[in-house]
C-alpha cells in the first residue's frame, strides 16, 4: 500500500509504530457523504423526537465514561499526551461535553416574529443535512465531543476527520454510537490524510456545514474550497499566539499564579491553541516572576506517557521537534537568553522529547516572538503600564485567549476589553467551561462559535415560515 492508502500510527514518545489503519480515499470520502445523506433523509435519526436523540447521547455519554481508560489511553499513545492529562481533561471534558449537549437538544427553541393582524412569521432552526468535523491532534477526544455534540444533537448527519496521527479514539467514539443506538451512517469516521480526505469533505457538494480545528494555514485552503464549490457554512477555529500579562500586583497571588503560567505555557507540552506563549511581565516584578517561572518549569516531570507521575511527554513527532529547536536556535543566535529545563537521561532516542524552554531578552524581530511555535517554549517580554501591555498583547495576527493577573478590577476590566482576543480569563489560565463560548478572533478564527448553545448556530440553519392569517 503506498502512503495514501494507509495510515501508519506512530507513538511519538519511542518512534515505535502502533499501528497502521487504512486511509479513507476522496472517493470514500465521495461514498460516505452519499451514505450521511441519505441517512438524513430517512429520517431515523434527522425527525426522531429531539428527547430521544437525546437520550441516544446521554447513553453515548455512559459508554464513554464506561471506556474512559481505554479513550484516555489511545489519544495519550496516538499524540503523546502525559496520561494523567488525559485522564483528568480530556476524557472527563468529552463525556460532560456530549452530555451537556445532550441535556440542551430540546431547549433549543425558533422564535415568533412581531408580524401582523394577517400574518404569522414562524421562525424555526432546522438541522443543516450533511455535517463535516476536521479535528487536529493535539486534543482528538474532546475535539471530536466538541463538534459531535451539538451537531447530532441538532438532527445532523456527520461525517468526522480525525487528524492522521490520532485517529483511534474517533473511531472508538463512532463505535460506541452504534452502540448507545445510533443510527448507520449517521457518526461515520474517515481517517485519512488531510490533502486527500480533508480536502475532499471541503469540497464535496453534499456537507452543508464543516467544523474546522487546525492550523491558519489548513483554515485557509478549506474556505477556499468551500468559496470554489457550493459554499457550504464554515467554522475555523485556528492558532493563537497568546499572552499572558503580569501587573505589578499579580505575584501576590504566589504559588497560585506560577502554578497557571506553567499549564498556561506548558499543558500538552504548549502543543495547545490557547497555550500562553507570551509572557508580558510589569518590569517592576519582571526579575523574580522569571526566576520563579523558570524554577518550576525545571520541576514539571518529564517522561514515559504512559506513567501517571509524567507531566511533560514528547512533541507529535520529529518534524515538530526540528520546527521548534529551529526556532529556539534562531533566537539563541540572535542574542535571546534560553533558559531550559534540560531533558532527563534515559529517554528513548527516537522520542520526540524537547526541554520545557523559557526565553528572555528576545530581540524584537524575532519569529519566536510572531510565530505559532505549537511546543513548550515560552518567551518573556516586560511592559511599563496596561496601555503598553494592551498593544504588545495585541501585536500578533492571532487573537486566540488571553489571561491578565491583577488585583485591581479597574485594571482587569481595561485590559481585558482592550485585548482582542475571543477568550480572556482573568487571575487565572482557563477556556471558561462548556456553557461558555470558545473561539478566537482574527486570523484564529471567526469567533465563539465552539461549547455553549452558540455550538448550535454552526449545526441549524433557520427558516422563515409565513402564514398569511385571515
Ligand atoms: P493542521 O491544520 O495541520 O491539521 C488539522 C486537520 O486538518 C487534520 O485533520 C488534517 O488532516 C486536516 N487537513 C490538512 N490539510 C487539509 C486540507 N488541505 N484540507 C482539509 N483538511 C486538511 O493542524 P494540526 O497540526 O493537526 O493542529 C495544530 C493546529 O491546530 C495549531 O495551529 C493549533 O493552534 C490548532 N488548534 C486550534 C484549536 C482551536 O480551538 N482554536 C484547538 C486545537 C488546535
Amino acid at each position: 500500500m503506498t502512503r495514501n492508502d494507509t495510515l501508519r500510527i506512530t507513538n511519538p514518545a519511542t518512534g515505535e509504530p502502533i499501528t497502521t489503519l487504512p486511509a479513507a480515499s476522496a472517493d470514500d470520502v465521495t461514498k460516505a457523504a452519499e451514505q450521511a445523506q441519505l441517512a438524513y433523509d430517512t429520517g431515523t435519526w434527522s425527525r426522531r423526537p429531539v428527547r430521544e436523540r437525546a437520550a441516544v447521547l446521554l447513553r453515548l455519554a455512559d459508554l464513554m465514561q464506561r471506556d474512559a481508560e481505554t479513550l484516555a489511553r489511545l489519544d495519550s499513545e496516538d499524540a503523546g499526551k502525559p496520561i494523567t492529562e488525559c485522564r483528568t481533561g480530556d476524557v472527563p471534558g468529552a463525556i460532560e461535553s456530549i452530555r451537556w449537549f445532550a441535556e440542551a437538544a430540546d431547549k433549543i427553541f425558533g422564535r415568533v416574529a412581531p408580524g401582523g393582524p394577517d400574518g404569522l412569521g414562524l421562525i424555526t432552526r432546522e438541522p443543516v443535512g450533511v455535517g463535516a468535523a476536521i479535528l487536529p491532534w493535539n486534543y482528538p477526544l474532546a475535539m471530536a465531543s466538541w463538534k459531535v455534540g451539538p451537531a447530532l444533537a441538532a438532527g445532523n448527519s456527520l461525517l468526522l476527520k480525525p487528524a492522521e496521527a490520532t485517529p483511534r479514539s474517533a473511531l472508538h467514539l463512532a463505535a460506541l454510537a452504534i452502540e448507545a443506538g445510533l443510527p448507520d451512517n449517521v457518526l461515520t469516521v474517515v481517517p485519512g490524510y488531510g490533502d486527500e480526505a480533508g480536502a475532499a469533505l471541503a469540497r464535496d457538494p453534499l456537507v452543508q456545514a464543516l467544523s474546522f480545528t487546525g492550523s491558519t494555514t489548513t483554515g485557509r485552503h478549506i474556505l477556499k474550497a468551500a468559496a470554489d464549490t457550493n459554499f457550504k457554512r464554515v467554522s475555523l477555529e485556528m492558532g493563537g499566539k497568546s499572552p499572558q500579562v503580569l501587573m505589578p500586583d499579580a505575584l501576590s497571588y504566589g504559588d497560585e499564579l506560577i502554578g497557571d503560567m506553567i499549564e498556561a505555557a506548558f499543558l500538552t507540552m504548549g502543543q495547545n491553541c490557547t497555550a500562553g506563549s507570551r509572557v508580558l511581565v510589569h518590569r517592576d516584578i519582571a526579575e523574580e516572576v522569571v526566576e520563579r517561572f523558570v524554577a518550576a518549569a525545571r520541576e514539571l516531570v518529564i517522561g514515559d506517557p504512559a506513567d501517571p507521575r509524567t507531566q511533560q511527554g514528547p512533541l507529535i513527532n520529529r518534524a515538530a521537534f526540528d520546527r521548534v529547536a529551529d526556532a529556539v536556535d534562531a533566537a539563541r543566535a540572535a542574542g535571546a537568553q534560553i533558559h531550559t529545563a534540560g531533558l532527563p537521561h534515559g529517554l528513548p532516542a527516537r522520542g520526540a522529547y524537547y526541554p520545557p524552554t523559557v526565553i528572555t531578552r528576545v530581540p524584537a524581530e524575532s519569529a519566536v516572538l510572531t510565530r505559532e511555535l505549537f511546543g513548550p517554549v515560552v518567551t518573556v517580554e516586560t511592559f511599563g503600564s496596561a496601555d503598553e501591555a494592551v498593544r504588545m498583547a495585541n501585536a500578533t495576527e492571532y487573537g486566540l485567549a488571553a489571561s491578565v493577573w491583577t488585583r485591581d478590577l479597574d485594571t482587569a476590566l481595561r485590559l481585558a476589553r482592550g485585548i482582542e482576543a475571543g477568550v480572556v480569563s482573568v487571575n487565572a489560565y482557563s477556556e471558561g467551561d462548556i456553557t461558555t463560548p470558545f473561539g478566537g478572533w482574527k486570523q484564529s478564527g471567526f469567533g465563539g462559535a465552539e461549547k455553549s448553545t452558540n455550538a448550535f448556530d454552526q449545526w441549524t440553519r433557520e427558516k422563515t415560515v409565513w402564514i398569511r392569517t385571515r
